[in-house]
């Protein structure tokens, strides 16, 4: 453990002032019950109260998030509608290709354990958030890659010649888990398809492992993130404008 004064002096010269106003109050759980069935020797002593500013060092995958200004803190409506005022936006962290690449390989092992006598044909991912990591995931197992996109109608769909054949081993990636919605989407999908659908994996799980996909699940980090509906959200009712992340333009329209 690193020392509330290293920490936050590490931040204070950060690029991203959002972490460092975030770091301050961060009080995060990490989720006690993993989403995987495996049980990692010695995975007790990695669990850890993020409470305050004091931080695991030894936790690569939060502190490649801290590092990159990946975790904002604000008032934020998830895609799954409900408000949070925490957020951890991957795209930041994986516009570095040591870590997406890094993540992905991580992924792969993950399912290699899960399955390890039946070769991965195909990694799907939900666009937008899943392009990248479900490409260094595939490329990590030596798959192929392939994504789906909302058509006119907001129906998760496969376009632009993808296709899947009866019979083939898929596994489906995402950046973040918060309900499911979207890995449940792709994965029915795959299933109308024919593929056997061994197992969905994501970057973040932030349902705290509740999350229930009907397929085995892995995640390179469980937390409980602190998520309202809307109705008994603290921020709204202290007047705070809720942001809806990554959709915001960061310049006005030319
Ligand atoms: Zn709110």
């Amino acid at each position: 453990m690193r020392s509330v004064e290293m920490r936050t002096e590490k931040f204070t010269g950060s690029a991203s002032r959002r972490c460092k106003s975030g770091i301050l109050d961060l009080i995060w759980t990490e989720a006690v019950r993993h989403t995987t069935n495996e049980v990692r020797p010695g995975s007790l002593a990695r669990l850890t109260c993020y409470s305050g500013v004091v931080i695991d060092e030894r936790d690569e995958i939060l502190n490649a998030f801290y590092e990159t200004g990946a975790y904002l803190r604000g008032h934020f409506r998830l895609t799954s509608g409900l408000h949070s005022p925490e957020y951890l936006q991957c795209a930041l962290v994986l516009q570095h290709p040591k870590h997406a690449e890094h993540f992905g390989r991580l992924l792969a092992t993950r399912f290699q354990r899960l399955e390890p006598k039946r070769p991965v044909d195909v990694v799907a991912a939900p666009a937008i958030g899943g392009l990248i990591i479900g490409h260094e995931v595939a490329r990590a197992l030596g798959a192929r890659f392939i994504f789906t996109e909302r058509d006119a109608s907001g129906k998760m769909v496969l376009r632009r010649g993808f296709s899947i054949e009866s019979g083939e081993t898929a596994v489906v990636v995402e950046d973040v888990v918060t309900t499911g919605g979207s890995s449940r989407e792709v994965i029915d999908i795959l299933g109308e398809s024919g593929a056997h659908v061994i197992a969905a994996g994501s970057i973040i799980d932030r349902s705290g492992g509740t999350a229930d996909l009907g397929i085995p699940r892995v995640a390179l980090k469980t937390l409980e993130v602190k998520a309202y509906r809307e109705e008994d959200c603290p921020l709204c009712r202290e007047g705070s404008p809720v942001v809806k992340p990554g959709s915001r333009p960061v310049h006005a329209a030319h």
